[in-house]
């Protein structure tokens, strides 16, 4: 369907709607325009699809949401027809997945891969999008959907003499697509979240030498992956349907966990120690934080969990002085990514693995040949750098974004990403952002959280269509309220206590802002159906009145 408005404009645009990303958000994008009848472009920088999951093809490599939950629910025929051969797929069977729903929906023909998106400027007066790439290409569109991912704008820290250090580097989410052998190699992986959690049992059992550089301990629990029968599987897909009905109801968009009825301390130490083992035996974080109602939300429950891993941490890991310092004791658990692991802290009683804290002595420089701290120096062939993402804004900013006036998106968030629901930004007409800051996206399986973003925009595309209005955008003021409701959310909660990168804090210099909506998907999607019942209660659409908040 095309705005006939835009042709009496003068200004044809090239096509109805660009997409700037390939990953799981991007390919479910097309798919979604392309059944309205629009015609719709993806420009993905990497050299294949996939985006995360193309990205990070560091050994140990996985999901953390059950893959049975973690795939896409639009279409019934693809979730009966593939097979997930583990519980938490690895990274390789994901990305086959991700081909499989790209060939299948036949969506390849509309994404140009190896080309970055350098600037997007909203032109007024024809209310169109022209973007461009790199490369200087120029593409102009009614629509631009924003599908850059969360996190996919690695970090390497700004450490001094990188460039002079003569082994090789790798950094997890820019790993490369061929093996990298590390038999009988001196290896130093820096960084000990969800990646480097992942790939150092691996690492250990290949390297002759490996040193761990950890800055601040992390949480991490058993994942328990294991191979899923066909008899599991089948019985999971007749009722398919159901699960996934059930998920859209739930705080994290994950189905199969009843959710607490109990708070920690209303139970004797005896029934929580029980029900805490239970769940350290099955695996998986989502059932562990649901052990009982308080655990984000009161301290002296969450002591409660976070003494149980304590407990099992010191238990498994045979040098105490080595045990002491990867015990977290500055932030609750679940406060930051609560990471899954197979065998992590089994790892630091091999021979050949050695602990470093870089939060006493921090590295000072990389040299010729390996890492300096503070304390001592470390002679290495090979540096993994497992230090994470300029996450949440990153790749928004990375982009010359211009709206209304001229306006810059980096401007407009130089204290702090301001967005209503997470979809859009005041001053940026048309301009869709998915899985965006201020809506649940990391805090929630993001398969999931995709798919309500994309349908809700798809939906809001539709109706501007359907009642020939040209442009949508927030209204400030809904904007600052929706802020403030994602702030008062996340402050009743534990988040705040924790220095993570929800917040920034792993960026030095980036403002910090408690970014994911933490009321839960569940509330969350109920909010975005009921402004859309309230006539896009919010936004502001060119030709109708404005409805307040
Ligand atoms: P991405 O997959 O990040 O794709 C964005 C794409 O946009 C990238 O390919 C990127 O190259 C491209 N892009 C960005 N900027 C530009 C530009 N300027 N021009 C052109 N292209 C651009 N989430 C979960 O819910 N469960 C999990 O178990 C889970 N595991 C994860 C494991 C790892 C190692 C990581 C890093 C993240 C994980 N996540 C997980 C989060 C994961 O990012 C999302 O689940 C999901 O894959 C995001 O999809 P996306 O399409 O939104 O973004
Ligand atoms: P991360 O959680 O941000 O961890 C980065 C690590 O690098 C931290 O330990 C950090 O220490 C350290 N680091 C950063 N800069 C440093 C410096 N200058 N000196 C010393 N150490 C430094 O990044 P990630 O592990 O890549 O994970 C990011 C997110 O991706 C996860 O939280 C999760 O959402 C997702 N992910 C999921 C999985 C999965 O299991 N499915 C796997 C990987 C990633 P500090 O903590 O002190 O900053």
């Amino acid at each position: 369907m095309r705005h006939p408005d835009v042709d009496q404009a003068g200004v044809t645009p090239d096509v109805d709607v660009i997409i700037v990303g390939a990953g799981f958000a991007g390919l479910y994008a097309l798919y979604r325009f392309r059944k309205l009848g629009l015609r719709v472009r993806a420009f993905e920088a990497g050299s294949g699809i996939g985006g995360t999951w193309f990205w990070n093809r560091y050994p140990g490599a996985r999901c953390d949401v059950d893959s049975l939950e973690y795939s896409y629910s639009f279409s019934d025929d693809l979730q009966q027809e593939w097979d997930w051969p583990d519980r938490f797929s690895t990274q390789a069977d994901i990305l086959r997945y991700i081909h499989h729903v790209a060939d299948r929906f036949d969506l390849r023909r509309d994404i140009q891969l190896d080309t970055r998106v350098q600037s997007a400027a909203f032109d007024a007066s024809g209310n169109l999008w022209r973007i461009t790439t790199a490369e200087g290409q120029t593409t102009t569109a009614r629509f631009c959907v924003m599908a850059t991912g969360n996190l996919s704008l690695p970090r390497v820290p700004d450490f001094a003499g990188l460039e002079s250090f003569k082994g090789d580097w790798h950094h997890t989410g820019r790993w490369p697509n061929r093996p990298v052998d590390f038999t009988g190699r001196r290896v130093g992986v820096i960084g000990t979240g969800s990646s480097g959690i992942q790939l150092i049992p691996i690492i250990a059992q290949q390297a002759s030498e490996l040193i761990v550089f950890q800055r601040t301990a992390n949480f991490t629990l058993p994942a328990r992956n294991r191979a899923l029968s066909a008899d599991e599987r089948d019985r999971h897909k007749t009722r398919y349907g159901f699960w996934r009905a059930e998920a859209q109801n739930t705080p994290f968009g994950i189905a199969g966990h009843p959710a607490p009825t109990k708070n920690a301390l209303d139970d004797t130490a005896e029934a929580r120690l029980a029900k805490f083992e239970e769940k350290w035996r099955n695996g998986g974080s989502i059932s562990f934080l649901y052990s009982y109602k308080d655990l984000l939300t009161s301290k002296a429950a969450n002591d409660t969990a976070a003494e149980f891993v304590r407990g099992k941490i010191r238990s498994t890991v045979k040098d105490p002085a080595t045990a002491e310092l990867l015990v977290p004791k500055d932030h609750p658990i679940g406060a930051r990514r609560l990471c899954l692991d197979t065998g992590y802290y089994e790892t630091f009683n091999r021979p050949n693995v050695k602990l470093v804290d870089t939060k006493s002595a921090p590295i000072v420089a990389i040299t010729e040949t390996g890492v300096q701290t503070a304390a001592a120096t470390y002679a290495l062939d090979t540096i993994v750098f497992a230090t994470g993402f300029d996450a949440i804004t990153g790749a928004l900013a990375d982009i010359d974004i211009r709206g209304r006036d001229g306006l810059t998106l980096r401007q407009k968030w130089a204290h702090g990403p301001r967005t209503y629901l997470g979809l859009m930004t005041a001053g940026f007409p048309n301009l869709f952002i998915v899985t965006g800051p201020g809506s649940p996206s990391v805090k929630a399986n993001m398969v999931c959280a995709i798919e309500q973003h994309l349908n809700w925009i798809a939906g809001c595309v539709a109706m501007l269509d359907a009642r020939g209005s040209r442009t949508i955008e927030p209204d400030a003021d809904a904007e600052t309220r929706w802020i403030e409701h994602v702030n008062e959310t996340a402050d009743a909660t534990l988040y705040p206590l924790a220095e993570s990168w929800y917040t920034g804090a792993n960026v030095p210099g980036k403002p910090r802002v408690f970014m994911p909506y933490v009321g839960g998907y569940h509330r969350y999607k109920a909010i975005c159906e009921e402004v859309v019942r309230d006539g896009y209660r919010g936004f502001v659409i060119s030709g109708l009145p404005t409805l307040a908040v």
